[in-house]
């Protein structure tokens, strides 16, 4: 039976941890203040949480594990699901103007990069 939830897509470097750049893959960053409250407020409202990575999916399940947060989770992936939202420190949100996008693109910088 399929989940009918609507999945919200939680980045974990940069918005779950407290990122301090890329390092080797052996780094990691403790969680965010908040994080886990964060994907408990998801989970109580009705959205299946799935956290979006490009680290290794059984390494971010161990650190998730580590810190208690796996419990909000559904699913770890670096694929891209179906999604009703993204979470993403990388992320411009695109509301249909290319040439907005651009202007984003170009001044965007990571919120832990400033
Ligand atoms: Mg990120």
């Amino acid at each position: 039976m399929s989940d009918p939830r609507p999945v919200v897509c939680v980045d974990l470097n940069g918005v779950l941890d407290s990122y301090t750049g890329w390092k080797h893959e052996k780094h990691w960053d403790p969680p965010r203040p908040g994080a886990g409250e964060f994907l408990r407020d998801l989970h109580d409202r009705g959205f299946r949480v799935v956290v979006f990575t490009t680290r290794w999916a059984d390494d971010a399940q161990a650190w998730l594990a580590q810190h208690g947060l796996d419990r909000w989770v559904s699913e770890v992936t670096d694929k891209k699901p179906a999604a009703h939202v993204f979470v993403d420190d990388r992320a411009v949100c695109f509301r249909g103007d290319f040439g907005e996008t651009l202007k984003e693109i170009q001044r965007f910088r990571a919120h832990w990069e400033k």
